[in-house]
């Protein structure tokens, strides 16, 4: 598109604060290494960028890397890190430099006019530039029981869900032969009594170190040459899995208690799949080497253009080429309105807080949000406000996302309703009474009785709203 053409566009009401009328500089959609990356970069540059986190639509906020344990291999940090702590701090350093977040998935993109059109949470925004970081998703089976097994044996997240009371000491499958499925295999050894790989192939695809480590665990069985065709069970659990050879089509039961899917990824390019070009594979084409997808002042970065590499490292290095790219295009079209900033050097971020276990020394009855077994047994006698009870393990990125969300409810409600978190690895008793059947799970007291349940992350609003009815109910 030539200069002319887009210095046609009327830019008078441009502004990069927001607000109905504004036309954004440049939205990044997507919160994983790749949009959390340009922000950093789009902000420090005074482009004051607005990201769409995602929410439910494609991935979590945070991205992939919130479904794994140990990152070993993103530089800067030689003990290793956890995926969701990687993430927290990618978040806190692209928030420091003046990222505006929306924490909504896209609906939809419009990219036949200028301005772009991006639409989130009911609102229209428009947009100059766009950089696409949507990931891929996990894939699923599509199983004939599948629907009905998931979250009570089956699920797409050994990580998350691999601490649950069912897991302990049963029996589990793994299916895929890549570096996730031998991970995850090997990552379930610790809760479950023997775990299966279930291989399509006659060898695993995962690294050669991944391979071994497989290969020599006594706790490991491998299945090749083997597909799931379905799960069975009763109304409360699945126990068993159907396996077919994939060379002689004979099958037999396997049974099992957990079923966790790790059988690869698909990107998420469906809003924009009409109007950029893809491959074959669904991944945006973007030129050699660069960032440009086949519209001007659309830019790709990470795993949602790449097929080959799919790293935290890669993602995040393609972010920055993004957020380069499109600055040196808005600024090319004088198209971007530079925001001034307050303080150059923004105050600096910290280490984050984490909440101490409560115990009878520091249980504070008026305390918004406690963690542990004696918090929850004081609140949930004594406290006539609405109590909520997230259920969470150590390594599940989920339940960093869904944290937050809840203490901000809390706190917009004023002290009127009160959190507990209870870590189910901790505190595994009061799992197995509450029926937690994954993580996150969230339960919502009032006097003690159980009003609501939820399984996974929510939008705040669920939450809000359901405490609201209590309060309005008990007032
Ligand atoms: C189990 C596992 C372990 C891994 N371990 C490692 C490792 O140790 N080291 C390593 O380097 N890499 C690892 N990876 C790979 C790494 O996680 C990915 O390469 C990387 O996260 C890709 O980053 P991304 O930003 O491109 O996309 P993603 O991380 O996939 O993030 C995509 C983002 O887009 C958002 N999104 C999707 N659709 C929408 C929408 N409609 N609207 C708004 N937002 C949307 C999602 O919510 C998400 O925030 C691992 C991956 C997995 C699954």
């Amino acid at each position: 598109m030539g200069d002319e053409q887009l210095q046609r566009q009327d830019t008078s009401t441009v502004t990069a604060q927001g607000g109905a009328e504004a036309i954004e500089n440049l939205v990044i959609v997507g919160s994983g290494p790749a949009g959390y990356t340009a922000a950093i970069y789009a902000a420090r540059a005074n482009l004051s960028p607005l990201l769409v986190t995602g929410f439910q639509d494609g991935g979590i906020p945070g991205g992939q890397l919130m479904t794994t344990t140990h990152v070993e291999n993103f530089p800067g940090f030689p003990d290793g890190i956890l995926g969701p702590d990687l993430m927290d701090r990618c978040k806190a350093q692209a928030l420091r430099w003046g990222t505006r977040l929306l924490e909504a998935d896209a609906e939809a993109i419009d990219l036949s006019q200028r301005p772009f059109r991006i639409r989130a949470e009911g609102r229209t925004i428009r947009a100059q530039a766009v950089i696409l970081a949507t990931g891929a998703s996990a894939n699923r089976l599509q199983l004939p029981n599948e629907e009905r097994y998931w979250s009570r044996g089956i699920s797409a997240c050994a990580i998350c869900d691999g601490a649950t009371p069912q897991f302990r000491n049963e029996e589990l499958a793994v299916v895929g032969g890549g570096d996730s499925a031998c991970e995850e295999a090997v990552y379930l050894t610790k809760y479950g009594s023997h775990v299966h790989l279930i291989v399509r192939g006659a060898q695993l695809r995962a690294s050669a170190a991944m391979a071994d480590r497989v290969l020599a665990n006594p706790a490991i069985t491998v299945h090749w040459r083997s597909q799931v065709a379905d799960a069975g069970g009763d109304d409360q659990w699945m126990s068993a899995i159907t396996l077919k050879d994939t060379v002689d089509g004979s099958t037999r039961e396997l049974p099992v208690r957990g079923l966790f899917y790790a059988i690869g990824h698909t990107p998420n390019t469906r809003l924009v799949k009409d109007q950029l070009q893809l491959n074959s594979a669904g991944y945006l084409i973007t030129q050699p080497g660069r960032p440009e997808t086949s519209i001007e002042g659309v830019y790709a970065a990470g795993d949602v253009a790449d097929a080959e590499w799919r790293q935290g490292i890669t993602a995040a290095g393609s972010g920055c080429q993004a957020a380069l790219a499109a600055e040196r295009w808005l600024s090319h079209h004088n198209l971007a309105v530079a925001v001034r900033r307050d303080q150059l050097e923004p105050t600096a971020v910290g280490e984050p807080k984490r909440t101490a276990i409560s115990d009878e020394a520091n249980f504070d009855p008026s305390t918004l949000w406690q963690k542990g077994g004696y918090a929850l047994r004081k609140l949930y006698h004594d406290s006539p406000n609405p109590l909520l009870v997230v259920y969470t393990s150590p390594t599940c990125g989920p339940c960093h996302v869904l944290k937050p969300q809840l203490k901000r409810v809390l706190e917009e409600l004023g002290g009127r309703a009160q959190g507990v978190e209870i870590d189910i690895e901790a505190d595994q008793e009061i799992a197995v009474q509450a029926g937690v059947t994954g993580t996150p799970m969230v339960q919502l007291f009032c006097r003690k009785e159980l009003k609501q349940q939820w399984k996974g992350v929510k939008q705040r609003s669920e939450f809000r709203q359901a405490i609201e009815e209590l309060l309005a109910v008990t007032a």
